[in-house]
């Protein structure tokens, strides 16, 4: 509604809790027509990161034992060969659906990491802003 548009996808109120539901999954930046920004900016991956942390260790601790026996110790458990992970899944020993939750949570992982360096990288150009201003207001004595 404040967008004037379809852009943002969204969904009705949830009966149960009477508020809106977590539809988009990515932040996004609009500049509305008045001038205004509208920031859509969703927490739903740390979400669901925290309430499946329970459930992770153990997925975590039984590929974490399989992956000794991966031939490169780099071992991402994906496509590598001499994969110990792989191999466990193919004979039987390894649910497929509990990998599928590891590499689920190992993508998020990643977004969740990526987020925090792209944080800190901002900080520091932040603080080189900061210290270039400072300097230049004192070349000219403010
Ligand atoms: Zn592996």
């Amino acid at each position: 509604m404040i967008l004037g548009n379809n852009l943002i996808k969204t969904a009705e109120i949830s009966s149960s809790t009477n508020r809106g539901k977590h539809i988009t999954t990515h932040r996004e930046l609009f500049i509305l027509e008045n001038g205004g920004v509208l920031i859509d900016n969703p927490g739903m991956r740390e979400i669901g990161i925290l309430d499946s942390e329970t459930g992770i260790k153990n997925v975590f601790s039984e590929i974490f034992n399989l992956s000794k026996n991966c031939q490169f110790s780099s071992c991402n458990h994906i496509c590598e060969p001499g994969c110990a992970v792989l191999t466990a899944i193919e004979s039987g020993n390894l649910d497929k659906s509990k990998y599928d939750n590891y590499i689920k949570l190992m993508k998020e992982n990643e977004y969740n990491t990526m987020t925090k360096l792209e944080k800190r990288e901002k900080d520091k150009k932040f603080g080189k802003f900061i210290k270039t201003t400072k300097k230049q207001l004192k070349k000219y004595k403010f």
